[in-house]
Formats: structure tokens, C-alpha cells, sequence
């Protein structure tokens, strides 16, 4: 036989932690047909001495719902060796939608994601061609993608297609709750890989209100994940005030069924804190109940102008803002008795802000930017919080400051990734696009936590990016290199594989800009046998025909075959 692609002389690693061995990977038919020895000539072949091939990489944690309608490629997921990605998460999503409804979604999304309205808007267009979460799936389906999704259903568009805006006022009648675990049941048996909610303070709306999702009680929740149980699938929830691992339990008991919780990041539970989430997982483990911690391998970095501060907006003094005009704003901004109000009720997250925080876009002095906001401060004799809300008014509120918030604790960080219960998650890849970009978080893992700090091997580098987090999120038929799997192949060079510095560009629809890191050191990115990018250029048309699949249920399947299953 003659293989369509060949990868010769690479260190095959397989992403189940074993043993990485010199090999050579043979596919032909989209699939993985030789895998060690690959005697065979090929129309393709890549050397890979001195290089990893390995399954391609699995992001269980992306926000591409809206993106993939209009950018088929999925940037910038897969220049990082990212094949699989998973969208619906944080109970946020464009499905089910009613065509009245759909600007109060874009809205909400424009809020909780620092998604940009125009871009969604010029996106999407005006009829966006679905309105049930089953039209959704095969509306993407149909319009084809470069790599492959797993899409969640997201509790916050069911909510507002059930409820219409009570949603965001009200606990939903027994009537509600029974019409949307019906809407969960059609949307899991359609092929979603699970349901996902969220009850984070950090997530505010349309006008300012909460997102409807945290206007559920505990009972909804447990209601409309019972067909999770049912049918099948996972659970991905954003945990909140009274919604944590003792009312996650009854949950996973009842359903049997894993849920990944959003996001375990140091800082949040007090010096030292993880260690005992990490204990109390570990314990309901061995009662065979999976609560799985989502870790994040880069410091949680935003840039933000204080238009819409996300990283401030948990702060009820800045979500109330929300409500009002940009002038209120901005009034509010200027006065110093608010001002110091802000110093007195910083939530523990931002402590010492200021000291973690570089001023990223100043117009009306670029002199200053990337300099620390502390030191500017320190040089001028005044107050940093007075710089940061002065530098935000001299500019209509456009000057941009990025801030490490969270998960900047190293030595917590290299425990969390090597617990053997949690998986790595987090990329927000497609949301807040001009605020940060941890798409690159595959990469990111591999240049430092692997090469420079030696805190995982090559090997548990690569299950982390590829078997584990398809086990978590029910990926069946991904994740691991083996004969006959689906050909998801990257091949990388461990001692450059890196992602280059973020830069700002403007390439949205509209013109709306967005924060990216180009990939170092990836030679190839193969999806189902289709050698997507070589070299860090694309080697398919992205107007063409594509080879990502729709995971529906959690495996690539021929559009209504489950059905007959
Ligand atoms: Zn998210």
C-alpha cells in the first residue's frame, strides 16, 4: 500500500504518559495505519529527527461558539498543535436562541467574555441560519471547520429560550425546569458532549444583570443535569457562592458522571489553600466521585481598559457601573472619596494590584508603555490607584493596563498539574479576545513547564495536553496516537516549541482587534489525515473543503448515524 502522509525517524509520544520510542507513524483514510514501523512509500513525507510526534492536542476549554461561523480555521487554536477544542463552556453558547433573543445573547457574551459586539454582530450577520441547540450542531457541521469540536450545551441560552429575560430576574417554575431538561435531553441525544452552567460572581450580562445561569437554584441545576446521567456526556459547571463541592457531589453521585469544574487557580483559596481542594478531590475520588479541578499553566494575565474592568467587575462598587452611563462611569472614576472606596474593598484577588500591573496602551504618552504602573507611580510621587483611574480618564477610558490576577504561585502551579485529579484547562481561547490570549497555552506548557523548569516530562506534558482532558470531557475517539485511531498528529521540536510574545491585531470581523502569540517550533498539525499546517503555514483553503469533525456525543460519526445506533 502507499500511506498518504509518513512521518519518519520522530520520538513517538503517544499521550498515555508511557514511554516516548524512535518510530515511524503511516496514515492513509484519515486514520493512523502504521505506527512504529511504516514500510511503506508515501505522497507525503515528513522527517521528523530530533522531533515529538504526538497526538494532536485536545482544549477542553475554548469559548469558539460564535468564532467557527466565521472563521472556519478556529484561529489561533490550532497553530499551537490544538486539534480538538471544546466550545459551549462556562454554560455560555449561541444555542438554543430565538431570533429576539439573539442580540441580548451577543450582549451577554460581549460582557462575560469581552467578546466584541460589532465583531459578533458583523460575524454572525442577521439570520443566523439556527435557533435549537440541534439545528446549531449541524449548522456548523455543515459550514465545516478545521479542527475538531466538542460543543457543551450552555445553561445560559436554554434559560433565556425558556424564560425570555425573566431569566436574569428569576428561579424558574417546575414547568420551566421540566421544559429545559427536556431541551438538555434533545441536546445530548443531538451529540452535545455535556451541559455546563455557571454560578460565578464574576459573570455579569446584558445591562449589567447577572447572567441567567446564576439566577438558578441548586435543584434546577441538579434537574437538568439528571439527563447527563441519562443519556450520557459530562458536566462542566463555573463554580460560585453556595455552589461547590458539597453541592457538586450529590450531583456527580446521582448522575455517575464527571463534572470539571472551572477554574482551580492559585490565590483564590489563600496561601497554600489549593492543597486542601486538592486533598478534599482526591477523597471523593476514592468514593468514585470525579470533581475535576480545570488548572491553568500561565499566570492569569488581563488587559483591560477600565470601560468594561473584567478582572474588577466581582467588585459590586464596579458591576453596579454597569448599569449606567459612561459618563456616571466616568464620574465615578474621578471622584476621590469613590476612589478610596476602592482601595478599602479590593476583593482578595486584587490585593497588591497595583504591583502586578503594566500599563499596555497609553496613547497620549506610548513613552510609558509596558512599564509597571507601581514604578510610573513611584517616579511621579503619587498614588498607583490614582495613575491607573487618572491615565484611564486622560484617555476616555482607552488606556489598557494588563494584570496578573491570578495563578502566579509556581510551586502550587507544578503540583496542580502533576495531581493525578485534575486536568489542564482553561485556554478561554475565543473569549475576552482583546483582553488576553492563553490560546497558546499548549505550547506555553511545553517550552517552560517541560523544557525550562523539568516539572513534567515530555511525556506527562503530552498526556496532559491529549488523553487526559479527552477522558475528562468524554472525547472517546481523540487523544492518544495508536493503530486505527482517527490521524491527529503534531509533530514538534522540543527544543524550540514555544509561543511567541502576545501581540495586538486587528483582524475580527469589523475590524475588532484581538490579542495573539504566534507558535514556535510546531512543524506539522495533521486533523483526520489532512496535513493542516506545516511550518507554521496553512496548507489547506480555509474557503474549501476542511477536515475538522463535529464530536457528537464525544466521537467524529457520519450526521445522523447515532441515531439509528
Ligand atoms: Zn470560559
Amino acid at each position: 500500500m502507499s500511506y498518504d502522509i509518513k512521518i519518519v525517524g520522530g520520538n513517538i509520544v503517544d499521550g498515555t504518559g508511557a514511554p516516548g520510542y524512535r518510530g515511524d507513524v503511516g496514515i492513509s483514510g484519515g486514520r493512523v495505519v502504521a505506527l512504529g514501523a511504516a514500510p511503506d512509500d508515501a505522497k507525503t513525507v515528513i522527517d521528523a529527527t530530533g522531533r515529538v510526534v504526538c497526538p494532536g492536542f485536545v482544549d477542553i476549554h475554548t469559548h469558539y461558539d460564535a468564532q467557527v461561523l466565521w472563521d472556519r480555521m478556529v484561529t489561533i487554536s490550532p497553530w499551537h498543535g490544538v486539534t480538538t477544542a471544546v466550545v459551549g463552556n462556562c454554560g455560555f453558547g449561541i444555542a438554543p436562541t430565538r431570533p429576539d433573543h439573539r442580540r441580548l445573547i451577543l450582549q451577554t457574551l460581549e460582557n462575560v467574555e469581552g467578546m466584541s459586539l460589532e465583531a459578533l454582530e458583523a460575524g454572525l450577520g442577521s439570520d443566523w441560519g439556527f435557533e435549537t441547540f440541534p439545528e446549531y450542531l449541524d449548522a456548523i457541521e455543515r459550514h465545516g471547520m478545521a479542527i475538531n469540536l466538542g460543543v457543551l450545551l450552555g445553561h445560559t441560552p436554554l434559560r433565556m429560550y425558556v424564560m425570555g429575560e425573566d431569566a436574569v430576574e428569576r428561579a424558574a417554575t417546575p414547568e420551566e425546569v421540566a421544559r429545559m431538561r427536556d431541551l438538555v435531553r434533545e441536546g445530548l441525544e443531538a451529540g452535545a458532549v455535556g451541559f455546563s452552567t455557571s454560578k460565578a460572581v464574576t459573570h455579569w450580562g446584558y445591562h449589567g444583570k447577572p447572567v441567567p445561569s446564576r439566577l438558578a437554584e441548586i435543584d434546577e441545576i441538579e434537574e437538568l443535569s439528571s439527563p447527563v446521567g441519562e443519556v450520557g456526556g459530562m458536566l462542566q459547571v463555573n463554580v460560585g457562592p453556595g455552589f461547590y463541592l458539597k453541592e457538586l457531589a450529590p450531583i456527580a453521585r446521582r448522575t455517575g458522571r464527571q463534572i470539571s469544574w472551572t477554574a482551580m487557580l492559585t490565590g483564590l483559596f489563600g496561601p497554600g489553600g489549593h492543597r486542601k481542594q486538592l486533598d478534599r478531590t482526591a477523597e471523593l475520588a476514592e468514593e468514585g466521585i470525579n470533581i475535576i479541578p480545570q488548572v491553568a499553566c500561565r499566570p492569569l494575565n488581563f488587559e483591560f481598559q477600565f470601560e468594561a474592568p473584567f478582572p474588577f467587575e466581582a467588585m459590586p462598587m464596579f458591576a453596579e457601573l454597569g448599569a449606567g452611563t459612561r459618563s456616571e462611569r466616568m464620574a465615578k472614576y474621578a471622584d476621590p472619596a469613590w476612589r478610596q472606596k476602592v482601595r478599602d474593598n479590593l476583593i482578595p484577588v486584587l490585593h497588591g494590584w497595583t504591583d502586578r500591573t503594566t500599563i499596555a496602551v497609553y496613547e497620549a504618552d506610548p513613552a510609558l508603555e509596558e512599564r509597571p504602573l507601581a514604578e510610573v507611580a513611584r517616579e511621579r510621587g503619587v498614588d498607583p490607584t490614582d495613575l491607573a483611574f487618572d491615565m484611564a480618564l486622560a484617555t476616555d477610558l482607552k488606556a489598557r493596563f494588563r494584570t496578573a490576577v491570578l495563578n502566579t504561585d509556581e510551586e502550587a502551579i507544578g503540583e496542580m498539574l502533576h495531581d493525578p485529579n485534575t486536568v489542564l484547562g482553561l485556554s478561554d481561547a475565543g473569549a475576552h479576545a482583546s483582553q488576553l490570549c492563553d490560546a497558546c497555552f499548549s505550547t506555553h506548557l511545553l517550552s517552560y513547564w517541560v523544557r525550562e523548569k523539568g516539572v513534567l516530562t515530555i511525556e506527562q506534558g503530552v498526556r496532559a495536553l491529549t488523553s487526559r482532558p479527552a477522558e475528562v470531557f468524554g472525547i472517546t475517539d481523540r487523544g492518544t496516537l495508536a493503530l486505527d485511531v482517527p490521524a491527529d498528529v503534531v509533530v514538534f521540536d522540543p527544543a524550540t516549541v514555544g509561543a511567541a510574545p502576545i501581540k495586538r491585531v486587528y483582524d475580527l470581523p469589523g475590524g475588532a482587534d484581538r490579542l495573539q502569540s504566534d507558535a514556535v517550533g510546531i512543524d506539522a498539525v495533521i486533523v483526520n489525515g489532512t496535513l493542516l499546517r506545516r511550518a507554521g503555514v496553512d496548507q489547506v483553503d480555509p474557503e474549501g473543503a476542511l477536515p475538522g469533525r463535529l464530536l457528537r456525543r464525544g466521537r467524529a460519526s457520519e450526521p445522523g448515524r447515532l441515531a439509528a445506533e
